[in-house]
């Protein structure tokens, strides 16, 4: 641990500490007890605060637990607003997007991996799954998992997959592809080396073929056992457009969710980015069978894939977060962003009742906890690791909106960001800024891969 994380420290002060734990308790002039990485315990302005070594003045902010964004593809920060990608809808628009994917290589992918933990991170985001698939040109994981680490973002890394190019039927070139035994052996020494199943574990290995239709039903099937025989999670994407589902019904004769059943692909240790084509019958299975589902309300607007039904899963018991997904379809990584639009976007069919600030709140931080099976982040309570993002509430975006509702008007009036982020105990971001990362360096650096990926 680095000289800011050692010893306790007091957060104190808070104009309002919001706690997203079982009791869903809110504490004014509230406080926050850390020891090292842990929050030894909360209370209000009139509970007795502990001694600690050092103290740090919440005045005038809400304080949340750091978001916990469920799916990202950290590459696709380098190909933001391509035009030729701009108003296509998904198989349209991965049809562009595959060939310029196809040159990243690792200086960029490093760089594209700053860029998304950076920005993440100043949206009040502490931690975050990314789903790359392509590894082109000698990318490994490990190149993504040395930068988040470096920048202090915990990390669950999803080690993604193709292996049906155009020659066999698939959407993607037949140079995005990989050999499936590859595939595997790599998947099991990503898992061997990086994979920490401790309590506030900083890195996590996710097993993450792309989708039915772009890997064999054999390597999802493969990609199960490989998961379940070391104990770690499997993430795709699924039932995310009706081109999807057509392709399904005419290459395997069932819906998506019938045929991930069918590869075992259900269950606590699963979850589905998207899951917005889903019938009644399905919402029920998935959530009598706990499988999670990451929503990405932005990138289903952009893409123009339609509405999940999220209200319905949750209350049918599956575990729901929140997703930015890849930054070409969204095409920003701010998750404060994308629970203000999973709000208004469940409000378009479901009324203005459909979801509160807090609902969405809460798939954003212990929702997403869940999805990502952890019971150490997601809530500011005594034994939860301390991920925390504060907010300040008197800048122009909350004005007017502060004075009423401190918590709900993080998602009604979206401030540009965080003002204070803590990562397993250690200050990232303080003041609106980072403690040490370099932004302009990292995004002029990063603009010159980006412009590589066009122009090679
Ligand atoms: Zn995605």
């Amino acid at each position: 641990m680095g000289a800011l994380s050692i010893g306790t420290i007091l957060l104190r002060d808070a104009t309002l500490v919001a706690t997203f734990d079982d009791a869903e308790r809110e504490l004014a002039g509230g406080w926050i007890a850390i020891d090292g990485n842990e929050i030894t315990s909360v209370g209000a302005a009139s509970d007795p605060a502990p001694f600690a070594e050092r103290s740090i003045d919440a005045s005038g902010m809400v304080l949340v637990p750091g978001f916990v964004n469920t799916h990202h593809h950290f590459y696709q920060t380098l190909t933001r607003a391509v035009p030729a990608a701009q108003n296509a809808e998904l198989f349209d628009w991965l049809v562009a997007l595959y060939p310029i994917w196809a040159r990243l290589d690792p200086p960029a992918l490093r760089s594209a991996t700053a860029i998304a933990c950076a920005e993440l991170l100043l949206s009040g985001c502490t931690t975050a799954s990314d789903h790359t698939y392509m590894w082109p040109n000698g990318c490994t994981i490990d190149d993504e998992i040395a930068v988040a680490s470096e920048i202090g973002l915990r990390f669950h890394a999803s080690r993604g997959s193709m292996s049906i190019g155009r020659s066999k039927g698939g959407l993607p070139p037949d140079a995005c592809v990989e050999d499936e035994s590859a595939i595997l052996a790599d998947t099991a020494r990503a898992i061997e080396r990086h994979h920490d199943d401790a309590r506030f574990a900083m890195t996590r290995i996710v097993v993450a073929p792309c989708s039915p239709f772009s890997v064999s039903e054999n390597l999802m099937r493969e990609s199960a056992n490989l998961a379940r025989a070391y104990g770690v999670h499997l993430h795709t994407h699924l039932a995310e457009t009706l081109d999807e589902e057509r392709y399904c019904l005419e290459r395997f004769g069932c819906r998506p969710v019938e045929l991930a059943e069918r590869l075992a692909w259900a269950g606590d240790d699963v979850s589905f980015a998207h899951a917005v084509h889903l019938s009644p019958a399905e919402v029920r299975r998935l959530g009598d069978a706990r499988t999670g589902v990451a929503h990405c309300a932005t990138s289903n607007m952009r893409l123009g894939s339609g509405i999940a039904p999220v209200r319905a899963l949750v209350a049918a018991g599956a575990r729901v977060g929140l997703g930015v997904d890849g930054s070409a379809s969204n095409d920003s990584s701010h998750v404060l962003d994308e629970v203000r639009h999973a709000m208004l976007l469940q409000r378009v069919f479901g009324g203005a009742a459909a979801m509160s600030a807090r609902d969405t709140l809460r798939l954003a931080t212990r929702g997403g906890a869940a999805v990502l099976g952890r019971d150490d982040i997601g809530a500011l309570a005594a034994g939860m690791a301390a991920d925390i993002a504060g907010f300040r509430l008197d800048g122009l975006a909350l004005a007017g909106g502060a004075v009423h509702d401190p918590l709900a008007s993080l998602v009604f009036c979206r401030p540009p960001g965080a003002d204070f982020v803590m990562v397993n105990g250690r200050t990232i971001v303080e003041g609106g800024g980072f403690v040490k990362f370099d932004v302009a360096r990292t995004v002029a650096e990063h603009a010159r891969h980006a412009r590589k990926m066009i122009v090679p």
